[in-house]
């Protein structure tokens, strides 16, 4: 028996089942009284808090709705960027803001087609043949209700703008063609949306075509951790053709729902600030960006920063390309006045004056030269001391292998590896070499990337030196097993991998009898060390690597010489300096292959 108005406390919706056990009654007495209220419901279905009140107050409680502070904000891992972004804005100011979705799949999989069928569903914007799109993001009405779409081309932009740190989806659809199934880039999505701790869910796409099977698509995407909601999942699986337009308003209906679960905040009246979507440069008008407001509201005239860009808004637009003086959280908003292009991913924030913005670019440009040169953000070795410091409690893996026959064997071998103080978590595995795509999701995720008989391509091991991504790369499965294992024990031995400390460029070349050539330079980043190596680039080729055999500054042999210093650099063994080379300075430090 229920007491009198006693009152609970329901979220936003609950399932019919969900709501008869918080009031300790029967779900056939709550499916009853929605009944009497003209609501037909299942018991698995979901009701909103509206509803939900109305029948909590006919079975005498007074329901109560759930408020979302501290308990949402707490999450283990990596907390979505926009959480972050409100985590200081007082709780009560929070409101709804609508979702910010982000379409990602394999090439030819519909990506498009599909971000063109949901612009034509939008009637309420009023405009025959749908919405002619100015910016890279736009907004429709469903029910009442807005949603943001992000119109970046594909998971690369995603990825960049995550691991940039920010973070400007809430929801991904992923777009799966029901007659090509699970493809490289459908995987890559999945791991790209779970490392960001993004929900994802699919739209199956394709189901008019006659070889298109669903089925078969289901099992794949369970296979790859997405077990459809009518399996007992909980992954949303929407059957779609986005070429004849079908079950488009029910992928809406499913990304409302999945909005209304998570609870997507933003403080109107708080700290403005955002994330840069795109910038490019315009002829006439000069920088032209667009933003994702993800709290506050920006107004024409305010001045705003990202990365190390600033400006007054001189102009402001909305995705119509329609004039407009002022815009909330989720907006995508084209301003002019920048005074340079942002990157995309770049947060930006609104600051009280010109001064203080040039301020906060300044030290930016200083604090980025500084962290160019920093040590590798992930080898083995360190990730291992932050495990065992207790800053980190699973360690992220990308496993790269040559057939699908070793992969299996290497997952299973590593994840019986896991223990109760650390988890291995394969963020992505797959057959291949190693890709700039796998050095993006690496360095997004901290996560290191592990091969087996496979190499990393050109591309991918620079990005990999320039974003301090550590690849290991084996040719016999039991050392890989072991090496990570021997880290996670804390005892593997160090073996020495080059970290880049200084780069200089030569400015005039010096012959001196008896010891060659010494190369005049000026020390344009980080430092160089006497007992470090250098690496001479030529028209971006590796021209040359050697032991530096001396180190001048003006006539006194020194240790070493720092960024903004003239030096005189000799090599052991080699005299062929050009004006114009650039020299890297080196040392040798923990491992990233073995
Ligand atoms: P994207 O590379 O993922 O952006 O894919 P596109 O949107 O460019 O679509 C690739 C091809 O698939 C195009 O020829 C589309 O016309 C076709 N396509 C997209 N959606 C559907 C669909 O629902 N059914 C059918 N039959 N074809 C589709």
């Amino acid at each position: 028996m229920s007491e009198k108005n006693k009152t609970i406390v329901l979220p936003n919706s609950i399932t019919v089942r969900d709501l008869a056990q918080v009031m300790e009654t029967s779900p056939i007495q709550v499916i009853k009284v929605l009944m009497a209220n003209g609501v037909m419901a299942n018991i698995n279905q979901q009701v909103d808090f509206d509803t939900a009140a109305i029948v909590a107050s006919e079975l005498g409680f007074e329901a109560i709705a759930e408020t979302y502070e501290e308990e949402e904000i707490v999450e283990v891992g990596e907390i979505p960027m926009w959480r972050r972004m409100i985590m200081d804005e007082n709780p009560k100011e929070l409101v709804n803001r609508p979702p910010v979705v982000t379409i990602l799949g394999h090439v030819d999989h519909g990506k498009t087609t599909l971000l063109d069928a949901i612009r034509h569903t939008d009637v309420a914007g009023g405009e025959a043949g749908g919405i002619t799109q100015h910016i890279g993001a736009y907004q429709i009405e469903h029910k009442g209700q807005l949603i943001t779409f992000l119109d970046t081309p594909g998971h690369a932009a995603f990825t960049a703008m995550r691991s940039r740190g920010a973070q400007g989806a809430d929801i991904v659809i992923l777009v799966v063609a029901a007659d090509d199934g699970v493809m490289p880039q459908t995987k890559e999505a999945i791991a790209h949306a779970k490392a960001a701790r993004v929900p994802i869910i699919v739209a199956l796409n394709k189901i008019d075509r006659p070889d298109a099977n669903p089925e078969f698509a289901k099992r794949q995407l369970s296979e790859n951790g997405l077990v459809p909601d009518d399996w007992d999942g909980d992954t949303m699986i929407v059957p779609v053709s986005a070429k004849q337009r079908t079950g488009i308003e029910d992928l809406l209906e499913a990304i409302l729902l999945t909005a209304e679960g998570m609870s997507i905040k933003a403080n109107p009246n708080g700290k403005k600030i955002g994330t840069i979507i795109e910038a490019e440069i315009d002829k006439s008008k000069g920088v032209m960006a667009t933003l994702l407001i993800q709290n506050g509201t920006v107004n024409a005239g305010d001045i705003v920063v990202a990365g190390s860009s600033y400006g007054r808004i001189r102009a402001m637009f909305d995705y119509k390309n329609k004039p407009i003086r002022k815009a909330g959280p989720s907006t995508p908003i084209l301003i002019m006045g920048m005074n340079d292009v942002p990157q995309a991913g770049d947060i930006f924030q609104v600051v009280g004056s010109t001064k203080e913005a040039m301020s906060i670019v300044t030290e930016r440009k200083i604090a980025d030269k500084d962290s160019r040169f920093a040590s590798p953000k992930a080898t083995l070795e360190e990730l291992f001391s932050r495990v065992q410091s207790g800053e980190e409690k699973e360690l992220r893996l990308i496993i790269k292998a040559d057939v699908q026959g070793s992969l299996e064997p290497i997952m299973n071998s590593l994840n019986d590896l896991a223990s109760k103080e650390i988890s291995i978590n394969i963020l992505h595995a797959e057959t291949g070499n190693i890709s700039e795509n796998d050095v993006m999701l690496a360095s997004a995720s901290t996560a290191i990337i592990v091969g087996f008989n496979v190499t990393a391509d050109a591309a991918a091991k620079r990005m990999a030196e320039g974003e301090g991504v550590s690849i290991r790369l084996y040719q016999i499965i039991y050392r890989l097993i072991e090496d990570v294992e021997k880290a996670l024990k804390g005892m593997l031995e160090p073996e020495y991998v080059e970290v880049i400390i200084g780069k200089a460029e030569v400015l005039a070349i010096f012959k001196i009898q008896k010891i060659g050539a010494i190369a005049g330079c000026k020390i344009t980043a980080g430092e160089f060390k006497r007992n470090a190596k250098a690496r001479i680039v030529r028209k971006e080729e590796v021209f040359h690597e050697g032991e530096i055999s001396s180190l001048k500054h003006e006539k006194d042999d020194v240790r070493e010489v720092r960024t903004g210093f003239e030096c005189g650099i000799g090599l052991k063994g080699f005299s062929d300096f050009e004006v114009g080379d650039t020299i890297l300075c080196f040392t040798k430090e923990l491992s990233t292959e073995s």
